[in-house]
């Protein structure tokens, strides 16, 4: 995927070089006119100097744009080069003005997009081989032309090569050290919310925690001023632990807390909140269910965990006691969360392994 994208830029900055060599045949067309009016040429200058070299860049353009279209291999070299022939065809025909050879820094420009070395020495070695071939065909076809003028440009084409590959080698570190820091970015960001996440749950049994659970209650609570939700809580705690414990030992109790949260937390709904509140306490945060769905829900998830057998307890199962409260709007967090404690003591007190729910008015907000 990300391939495709970096070859889809490629291309599209190939077709921006296209497009810069098509306004370079085209613009330099108004001037080599106005010079032709200005010193009144005749036909065969015009010929010579316009028909002639624009017939050949036209013929390369269309080369590159065939190449562009139906073979993409190789791509980069070919418009380096066909900037090369360009730039070859602009000097040749120019030849009797001056600064012509500057044309062949147009390649050099070029192969600096592509940000490899490779490219620059390459292009460079282009220029150096047009030069070659100017400077030998130039002495005998035009007798008034200084073909020397053409090796003074040699020195300045390598520095300019130079300082390509210099501009090419800042952008190298400039884009190492953006990917540096983009990584030591992402880096911090996933050890936050690692951080986050771990502030928020509890080890053990990666349930949310105690404060957690408290924070998420209190903006519950905030939020359903208008008794648009219907809140309950039923808090949970495992039966005789501490037996379980002294018989088999803290790590088998260790299992059973983590074999009874994943329990709780594979078997509430996905809008519903379950923290390890303490010790083998749990408690859980109802918010779309009436009081009839959440007490058969807890129901189902009180006989689910007393059919579990541990190997850890030598194939025994433990049990759990729930107390159980409603939220109505108006009464306070304190006295819904007592309300399910005191259910929880009232099934504790009358046998154990049973859902208790509260049934006595809350007491009110202050
Ligand atoms: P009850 O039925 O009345 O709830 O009795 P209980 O034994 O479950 O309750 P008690 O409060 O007497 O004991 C709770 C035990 O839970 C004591 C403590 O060692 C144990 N406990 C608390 N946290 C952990 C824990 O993280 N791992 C283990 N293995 N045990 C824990
Ligand atoms: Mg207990
Ligand atoms: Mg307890």
């Amino acid at each position: 995927m990300q391939m495709d994208a970096s070859n889809q830029h490629k291309q599209d900055w190939n077709r921006k070089l296209l497009n810069a060599y098509w306004l370079l045949v085209w613009i330099q067309l108004p001037f080599q006119l106005l010079y032709a009016i200005s010193e009144q040429q005749d036909l065969t200058f015009i010929i010579n100097r316009l028909i002639i070299p624009l017939l050949i860049m036209i013929l390369i353009m269309f080369l590159l744009e065939f190449i562009n279209m139906y073979s993409r291999m190789l791509l980069d070299y070919y418009i380096i080069s066909g900037g090369a022939v360009l730039a070859f065809t602009l000097i040749y025909c120019n030849h009797d003005l001056k600064l012509a050879p500057l044309y062949l820094f147009l390649p050099i420009l070029v192969s600096i997009f592509y940000f490899q070395l490779s490219k620059i020495i390459y292009t460079l070695a282009l220029s150096l081989v047009s030069i070659s071939i100017l400077y030998w065909i130039k002495l005998s076809v035009f007798s008034d032309y200084h073909a020397i003028d053409l090796l003074t440009v040699i020195p300045v084409l390598i520095i300019v090569s130079i300082i390509a590959a210099g501009i090419m080698k800042r952008g190298a570190e400039i884009l190492d050290n953006l990917k540096a820091t983009t990584e030591l970015k992402q880096e911090l960001m996933i050890k936050n919310i690692i951080m986050d996440k771990l502030s928020k749950t509890d080890a053990l049994t990666d349930l949310y925690n105690h404060i957690t659970f408290h924070e998420y209650l209190d903006e519950l609570i905030q939020q359903n001023e208008a008794g648009q939700f219907c809140i309950h809580i039923a808090v949970l705690d495992i039966d005789n632990f501490k037996k379980v414990n002294d018989t088999y030992g803290h790590r088998a109790g260790d299992a059973v807390l983590k074999s009874v949260s994943s329990t709780l937390k594979n078997r509430v709904g996905l809008n519903d909140f379950v923290a390890r509140y303490g010790g083998e306490e749990f408690a859980i945060i109802f918010t779309e269910k009436d009081t009839d769905e959440v007490f058969e829900l807890l129901e189902r998830i009180r006989w689910q965990i007393s059919q579990m057998k541990y190997d850890e307890l030598h194939g025994q199962s433990v049990t759990i006691s729930i107390g159980l409260s409603e939220y109505r709007p108006g009464t306070s967090k304190e006295s819904l969360f007592a309300g399910a404690d005191q259910s929880l003591y009232t099934a504790k007190k009358t046998g154990k392994n049973k859902t208790v729910i509260h049934t006595a008015p809350l007491k009110e907000a202050n």
